[in-house]
């Protein structure tokens, strides 16, 4: 079990070890883990549950408490799409709902480690439904920022997890702004897109899918919002290269909405590609982030594996959602933009393919 070191990605600063500051007390940076995650096969625990049984891979010190609703250990499940067989990564069975948990886990792991029992966060959607139920299960006080706007099953999940639930006027950057408000007053912000912890966690689906496939995968296509999920991704697959476990890193394939999709822009038309960038409305709520915080991170991570980023439109989006339930998956429309992916690349690129299904059609009633 190795603690992975965090320090600030723009003064080197490491991470102070007796607070939870959300970004860098020194300069304003923001933190990251620096050195890769410590996968090693014979430090597998077999009879831990889900993430748990890669613990020596979650960067957590060997005292910090497990917070855990069984995340992680998610089927992968095979069906034809476009004449091919893709295997399908089901996270949205993850304990509310979508892959989120599996960040969430050891981001509240960390938390208890560091004696808070009091923290605020903000999300209209799966990060902020998910933070809830673990503060419940970690018995921490979460009190949730979202926008008024932000309404259905997300926000019932917080609630009913006893979040204390404020709601903002106003765009989603005025709830942004009223939550780093409350940090400047002291309070603990456990944003799920500042602190890197979570990364660990969503690095743990790509064991799982060495161990289900038996092999590494050709291709992965990741739906990419603020791309921690294809961080994690991008970084588990680099443990099992440098354990020696896979000898190569699959394609990534990171898939956005096209009415808001600032990362494909410019890895298809370079910096020039922001300008015309749009935080236009669309049914993929999830990816729907104009000025993801560690953008560039996430186009280098893709970049390095020889993948790129395809942009999905709503009538493909709905579409997509339809073909996915036609195989007896229940997913998300943010989910969905991944059908219309593997259409655009399926011919292209090596195989096997594995999608990753993130959230639940319950997530979405309409
Ligand atoms: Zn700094």
């Amino acid at each position: 079990m190795t603690e992975i070191e965090i320090r600030c990605t723009n003064c080197n600063q490491p991470y102070p070890i007796d607070s939870v500051p959300y970004k860098c007390p020194n300069c304003g940076g923001i933190f990251d883990h620096i050195d890769g995650y410590h996968f090693d096969l014979d430090e597998i625990d077999d009879h831990a549950p889900g993430i748990w049984k890669f613990r020596m891979a979650l960067g957590l010190s060997p005292t910090t408490p497990v917070i855990s609703l069984g995340e992680g250990n998610t089927p992968l499940v095979w069906a034809k799409a476009f004449g091919q067989d893709i295997a399908f990564k089901l996270e949205y069975l993850n304990p509310t709902g979508s892959f989120k948990d599996r960040g969430t886990a050891v981001t509240m792991s960390f938390l208890k480690s560091r004696g808070i029992n009091e923290a605020i966060e903000d999300s209209s959607g799966n990060a902020g439904a998910s933070f809830a139920a673990y503060a419940a299960r970690a018995g921490l006080k979460a009190k949730i920022y979202i926008p008024d706007y932000a309404s259905g099953p997300k926000r019932y999940q917080m609630e009913i997890f006893g979040a204390e639930v404020t709601r903002i006027q106003g765009k989603r950057s005025a709830t942004a702004e009223a939550v780093r408000k409350m940090a400047d007053l002291g309070a603990t912000y456990a944003s799920h897109a500042y602190l890197p912890h979570g990364f660990a966690g969503f690095a743990t689906i790509t064991y799982e899918i060495w161990e289900q496939l038996g092999e590494a995968p050709g291709t992965v296509i990741v739906p990419v919002g603020q791309g921690s999920l294809m961080l994690g991704i991008g970084r588990g697959f680099q443990a099992l290269k440098q354990a020696k476990v896979i000898s190569e890193i699959p394609h990534l394939i990171g898939v956005q909405a096209l009415a808001c999709a600032p990362i494909w822009a410019v890895f298809t038309n370079g910096a020039s590609g922001l300008m015309w960038t749009t935080e236009g409305e669309t049914i993929a709520e999830g990816v729907r982030i104009y000025r993801p915080l560690r953008g560039d991170v996430v186009l280098k991570t893709v970049a390095d594996t020889n993948g790129m980023f395809v942009a999905v439109d709503e009538k493909n989006i709905i579409a997509g959602r339809s073909e996915l339930a036609n195989r007896g998956f229940f997913v998300e429309p943010t989910s969905a933009i991944v059908w219309n992916a593997i259409e655009q690349v399926v011919k292209n690129v090596p195989k096997p393919i594995v999608a990753i299904l993130t959230g639940s059609g319950f997530k979405s009633l309409n």
